[in-house]
C-alpha cells in the first residue's frame, strides 16, 4: 500500500541539511507521495522564534500524527526534551539489529525491536534521603501507559510477524512488575493475539543471558523504563554501533491509539563534519524506513532497509565506516538498490 502522506519535518543543526537532502532524494524514487510540513528547529531559528516555534511544531505533529526529526544541538535547551514534554511521548520503539560489514565482538545475529515504556519506573522520582544513612525513591508503573505500550508492541509483532517477549522482575517486584505483566497478558487476551502471536514472559536478568546465548529467540521485546535503558545499550554494543541506530517516540490518545510518532536517528549533529558532504545518512534513512512501515508503506520501508544493508554488506559505505563514498554518492548507491528491490 502506498498513498499520499503528510509528515511534519523538523530541521536541525550540523549535518542535518545533508541528511535531509539524502532523505528527500530517496523519498522521490518511492511509489508513495510524501509532503512535508517543515519546521526549522535549527538553533538560530529556535533563538529567534522561541516557544512559538515549538507550539507550531507540536500543532503540526498533532495534525499529521507523524514527525520526522533531524539531529538538533542542545545549547540552551534540548529540543528532544522539550518535544517529549509537550507531546507527552511515553513509549520509545528502537529496532536494533546486526549490521552487515560492521565489526563487532558479538558473533551471533541480533534482530530486536525494543519497545520501552519511557516514563515512570524509578526515573521520574529523584528520591530522597531518609535521615543521613539511607535514601529511597518511588517506583511508578502506570496502568494506562503499560496498556498503550502493550497494544503498540502487539501491533508491531503482528505487522512484522514476530514473537513478543515481555520482560521484568515480576517474581521480585511483584506489585509493580507484576502489574506490568498482568496488563500485557490482559492486552494479549483482549485482542486475541495470544493464538496468533507467540507471547512469552522472561525474567529480565535471564533475558540478558539468553539474548547473548540465543539471540534468534528474541524479536519484539517489551519492557519498563529502566530495563529498556539497559537493554538498548547492551544491544547497541552487541551490534557494534551506537551511531547507526534509529528510533520512534510515541504519544497516545485517550483511546490508546498512536496520536503522534516522531522518528529520528540516535546520533548527534556531528558539527565537526557539517557541510562537507561526509555525513553518513544510514541512521536517518533507517528512521525513514521505520516511518514508511508505520505509515503502511511496508514494501517501500523494507526495500529501503534492505537496500541500506546491501550497501553496507558490499562495503559501499561512507568514509566514517571505511567506505569510499560521500553523502551524495552513498545516497545514489542506496537509491539504485531501493529501485531494484521495489522492482522485485
Ligand atoms: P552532539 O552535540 O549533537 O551530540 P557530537 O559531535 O558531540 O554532537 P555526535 O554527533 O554523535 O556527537 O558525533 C560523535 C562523532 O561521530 C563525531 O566525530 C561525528 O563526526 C561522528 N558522527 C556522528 N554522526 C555521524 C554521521 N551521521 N556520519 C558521520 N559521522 C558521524
Amino acid at each position: 500500500m502506498s498513498g499520499t502522506h503528510e509528515i511534519t519535518e523538523l530541521l536541525g543543526d550540523g549535518i542535518a541539511d545533508e541528511l535531509r537532502e539524502s532523505v528527500h532524494a530517496v523519498a522521490e524514487v518511492l511509489p508513495g507521495i510524501y509532503t512535508f510540513d517543515t519546521m526549522d528547529l535549527a538553533y538560530e531559528n529556535r533563538r529567534k522564534e522561541g516557544r512559538e516555534l515549538y507550539d507550531r511544531s507540536v500543532a503540526s505533529m498533532q495534525r499529521t500524527g507523524v514527525g520526522f526529526k533531524y539531529p538538533t544541538a542542545t545549547i540552551e535547551e534540548s529540543p528532544n526534551a522539550v518535544l517529549r514534554k509537550l507531546l507527552k511521548f511515553s513509549v520509545i520503539h528502537r529496532p536494533i539489529s546486526s549490521i552487515p560489514g560492521i565489526k563487532t565482538n558479538f558473533t551471533g545475529k541480533l534482530d530486536l525491536d525494543i519497545i520501552r515504556i519511557a516514563t515512570g519506573g524509578t526515573y521520574d522520582d529523584p528520591g530522597q534521603m531518609i535521615g543521613d544513612y539511607a535514601a529511597a525513591s518511588l517506583r511508578i508503573v502506570d496502568r494506562k501507559t503499560c496498556e498503550q505500550a502493550a497494544r503498540y508492541a502487539f501491533s508491531v509483532a503482528m505487522r512484522e510477524r514476530k514473537s513478543l517477549t515481555s520482560s521484568s522482575k515480576y517474581t521480585i517486584q511483584r506489585i509493580t512488575d507484576g502489574l506490568f505483566e498482568d496488563i500485557v497478558q490482559e492486552v494479549a487476551n483482549e485482542f486475541q493475539y495470544s493464538g496468533q502471536i507467540e507471547h512469552r514472559r522472561e525474567l529480565f536478568d535471564a533475558l540478558l543471558a539468553k539474548l547473548v546465548m540465543d539471540p534468534e529467540n528474541f524479536q519484539v521485546v517489551l519492557v519498563l523504563n529502566e530495563y529498556g535503558d539497559f537493554l538498548s545499550d547492551l544491544a547497541s554494543g552487541m551490534v557494534g554501533s551506537l551511531g547507526l541506530g534509529a528510533s520512534v517516540s510515541l504519544a497516545f490518545s485517550e483511546k490508546g491509539q498512536v496520536a503522534a510518532a516522531m522518528f529520528d536517528a540516535t546520533h548527534g549533529t556531528a558539527p565537526d563534519i557539517a557541510g562537507q558532504n561526509k555525513a553518513n545518512p544510514t541512521a536517518i534513512l533507517l528512521a525513514f524506513s521505520m516511518m514508511l512501515k508505520h505509515l503502511g508503506d511496508t514494501q517501500s520501508g523494507e526495500a529501503l532497509r534492505k537496500g541500506l544493508f546491501e550497501c553496507l554488506d558490499a562495503g559501499e559505505t561512507t568514509g566514517d565506516i571505511g567506505g569510499p563514498h560521500n553523502t551524495e554518492s552513498f545516497t545514489r548507491e542506496v537509491i539504485e538498490r531501493v529501485r531494484a528491490n521495489l522492482a522485485e
